[in-house]
């Protein structure tokens, strides 16, 4: 691995996107920080993450670059961690809209992204994207934790050991998914990875609910939204990243 960029490993942390926001100075253009054993991680609308200490990678990519489209990053940092994780496992991931990864069916990363400033007056700015991946939690870790629908890398069967393995990644992320890899992404924004994206896009052509209705996906426009065709022969409907889809757990 070349190393090039910074990348801190801390042995625990409340959650890895509040230490990066709190420590964005020690940061270049690209950069990472993370651990395998997150306290309070968060996820998107709120939710929490759940912590399975020396089991999982808890990892945020610090971006202080100029994004051409950066609303698009979530999609494409799941089609990159996707890539990630098929080079050192093989483990061929879909991805539930907008950022959501499933290995047969069941999830297996979630991420989340935010942007943000230092406080101090002209301070940097940067973009986070915090990205959680099961490792090596049993079934027993996934049922205590009310989590029926998501799984690990050793529980689908992949030879697993997550604390040298969350170095691997998290470098591999660091210096190619965040890095080398991003390089059209960051000029041509989501025209970049949207053919990608649909390919590995498992609500496509599939039954959605949402917040207020249901219907089939059709697309994934331009600008990354998900597009509806409603059910009862409604107008079509595009959404943006603030609804979580549901239909898909155990239907793939
Ligand atoms: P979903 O549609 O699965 O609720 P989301 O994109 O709306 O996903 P996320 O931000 O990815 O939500 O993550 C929060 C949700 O993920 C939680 O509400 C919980 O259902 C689930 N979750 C929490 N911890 C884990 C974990 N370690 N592995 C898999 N799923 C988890």
């Amino acid at each position: 691995m070349s190393g090039l960029n910074t990348l801190i490993r801390l042995p625990a942390a409340d959650s890895t996107n509040a230490w990066a926001k709190a420590n964005l100075d020690r940061f270049g253009p690209v950069g990472a920080v993370y651990t395998t054993n997150q306290t309070a991680g968060r996820g998107r609308l709120g939710r929490a993450w759940a912590n399975a200490a020396g089991q999982a990678l808890y990892y945020t990519a610090v971006l202080r670059l100029p994004l051409a489209d950066p609303g698009a990053l979530p999609l494409y940092a799941s089609l990159a961690v996707a890539a990630a994780l098929r080079r050192q496992y093989g483990a061929d991931c879909q991805i539930k809209w907008p950022n959501d990864l499933l290995l047969h069916g069941k999830k297996i990363v979630g991420i989340l992204c935010e942007s943000c400033r230092s406080p101090e007056p002209g301070g940097p700015r940067a973009i986070l994207c915090g990205i959680g991946v099961n490792l090596a939690q049993p079934a027993e870790y996934f049922a205590q934790n009310g989590l029926p629908h998501a799984t690990s890398l050793a529980l689908e069967g992949a030879a697993v050991h997550p604390e040298a393995d969350a170095d691997a990644l998290a470098a591999a992320l660091t210096d190619f998914a965040f890095d080398r890899d991003i390089y059209a992404f960051e000029r041509e924004g989501f025209a970049a990875c949207r053919g990608a994206y649909k390919a590995a896009c498992v609500n496509l052509g599939r039954h959605v609910l949402y917040d207020g209705g249901a219907g089939t996906a059709v697309d994934v426009d331009e600008a990354g939204r998900l597009v509806v065709q409603e059910d009862g022969g409604g107008a079509r409907r595009v959404f943006t990243g603030e609804v979580s889809v549901r239909g898909i757990y155990g239907a793939v």
